[in-house]
């Protein structure tokens, strides 16, 4: 490292064109959306990302000439931060909503219709037909038992995982049947191992105001943008909503460097050799920033004035570790590995969309090696349009981060070889959409793996990541921004990304 601080001082540009130079590490939506917001206050921004592509979890990929999400394919609705980011971007006209049909859940018993009035799957109605075909009468019974019971309940406790929660408040039948397949198929986790402070923010508060966890549920959706779906996308897919952040930011003079890994960020010092310890900020104006970066056999450093970290939690840690040692004990665990297998078959008879928009996998089913499958041609419009009638986008997700060693090794992907996917998605295909699916009817296929792209909100996130929000905020220049700091989904990313680079644009005026 010291080496590297010798080398920085050899390499960077140490005299700044602007007083605000920024350097943006990660490019996934919470980066681009960082120096949009950056770029369009006056700062003067740089940004770097590992992949040839920009977007991170938000990318694109093309499957028998059909151009798809080969990751976020929607966005919640219960703020209205991406629908307003789409109408600045100019993609207002293009925000649609999935089709109305919904999704099912597979229990080990069969599919059953999701029951819609949710949030994690949590039911706000349990009078709702759904909900009684999905617990049976003795699970209604229990669940009920949420409205009687003290506000205490589930809510004094520090922290709380998602299933304790729902076990302690509305039993074990609704943790099981609802609750784990809806977690595991937006978070690919355990509903045992998630923190519910992070995953449905707001929730414990919600059941001492509103009296019980229905009640809660059911303000947390009355209080959604709009009534209706939960969540919304855009015609041509969430990647345009990239497409258009990155043409905007090249219009715009943003310095972009695609394949560009950082490798490390360090404080330099232009008046010295570089092996001072790490400076501290009682008074007077820190060191700029260092960042080192690789590029393919290149390699090179910037420097900046102010940093805004948009990796993952893990890789923020890592590269802040060497300046911010205190940071490490906070590192955040690596979320699951994903792979999804995206197929467009030629298969007439899933016109009729016999499973809604999709199914959603209970952990406690037998035989099914999938957690969720998509059929996006009968959750988009606009997609079914575009391949027309008899062809259609399936998409199958496998990989949670489970909470017993034995749940682990059944669910990672690990356990599939990449040549058992394909006929393993076809079988899993066939089963949950209950038409059979084989290899002659496959047009097209592409497997996408996200190593550890989904933050694993493990409990007791709540508290590491308040603490290196505090941590963070007693160092100048750095903002810590991306999903494992203001929650998984692009909802959250948006609002939270947005928020966060308003105050640094404040702090900024105010000097
Ligand atoms: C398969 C999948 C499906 C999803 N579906 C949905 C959905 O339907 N709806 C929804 O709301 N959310 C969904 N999400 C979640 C949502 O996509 C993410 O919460 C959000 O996109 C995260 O954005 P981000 O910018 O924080 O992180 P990321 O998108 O992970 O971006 C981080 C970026 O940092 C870069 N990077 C990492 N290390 C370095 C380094 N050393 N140097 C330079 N660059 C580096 C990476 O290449 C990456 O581009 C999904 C996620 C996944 C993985």
């Amino acid at each position: 490292m010291e080496n590297r601080k010798k080398a920085a001082k050899a390499f960077a540009p140490m005299s700044h064109p602007a007083p605000y130079q920024t350097v943006v590490v990660g490019g996934g939506i919470s980066g681009l959306l960082a120096a949009w917001d950056l770029q369009r206050a006056g700062f003067q921004v740089s940004i770097f990302d590992a992949a040839t592509t920009w977007g991170g979890c938000v990318g694109r990929h093309e499957v028998a000439g059909v151009v798809l999400d080969s990751g976020a394919e929607s966005f919640a609705t219960r703020n209205t931060a991406v629908a307003e980011l789409a109408v600045e971007l100019g993609l207002g006209e293009k925000i649609v909503e999935p089709d109305p049909a919904g999704a099912w859940v597979w229990l080990p018993e069969g599919p059953v219709p999701l029951p819609r009035t949710g949030v994690l799957g949590i039911p706000s109605d349990l009078g709702a037909p759904e909900v009684r075909e999905a617990l049976g009468a003795s699970g209604v019974l229990r669940a009920a038992l949420d409205a009687k019971m003290p506000v205490t309940i589930g809510t004094t406790e520090p922290v709380s995982s998602v299933a304790d929660l729902v076990r302690a408040r509305m039993g074990k039948r609704v943790l099981e049947r609802l609750v784990a397949p809806v977690v595991a198929g937006v978070h690919s986790a355990e509903a045992e191992v998630l923190d519910v402070d992070v995953v449905a923010p707001g929730l414990r508060a919600g059941i001492r105001e509103h009296g019980s966890l229905a009640a809660a549920v059911a303000a947390q959706r009355a209080n959604g943008s709009k009534p209706g779906a939960a969540v919304a996308g855009l015609e041509g897919g969430m990647h345009t909503l990239v497409a258009a952040l990155v043409e905007k930011l090249q219009a715009a003079g943003v310095s972009m460097h695609p394949g560009h890994r950082v490798k490390a960020v360090f404080r330099g010092d232009a008046d010295e050799a570089g092996d001072a310890p790490a400076p501290t900020y009682d008074g007077g104006e820190p060191s700029p920033w260092i960042i080192e970066w690789e590029h393919g056999t290149e390699r090179g450093y910037a420097s900046a004035k102010l940093l805004v970290m948009a990796t993952d939690g893990p890789m923020a840690v890592k590269l802040l570790g060497y300046e911010m040692p205190q940071l490490l004990p906070f590192a955040p665990a690596r979320g699951p590995d994903i792979r999804l297998v995206t197929m467009v078959v030629d298969v007439p008879e899933l016109d009729s969309a016999p499973r809604g928009t999709g199914v959603l996998v209970a952990p406690s089913v037998g035989g099914i090696k999938a957690k969720a499958l998509t059929h996006s041609t009968a959750k988009w419009r606009w997609l079914a349009d575009s391949t027309g009638p008899g062809t259609h986008v399936v998409r199958l997700s496998y990989g949670r981060a489970g909470v017993k060693p034995s749940d682990a090794v059944r669910l990672t992907p690990e356990t599939l070889t990449e040549e058992d996917l394909i006929p393993t998605a076809l079988a899993d295909a066939t089963t949950l959409l209950g038409i059979e699916i084989t290899e002659a009817d496959l047009l097209g296929a592409d497997i996408v793996r996200w190593k550890g792209a989904l933050p694993f909100a493990a409990v007791g996130h709540h508290d590491k990541i308040a603490h290196v929000h505090a941590l963070a905020n007693e160092v100048p220049g750095l903002v810590l921004a991306g999903a494992w700091m203001t929650g998984n989904g692009l909802a959250a990313v948006v609002s939270g990304t947005r928020r966060q680079i308003r105050a640094v644009v404040d702090a900024s005026l105010r000097l």
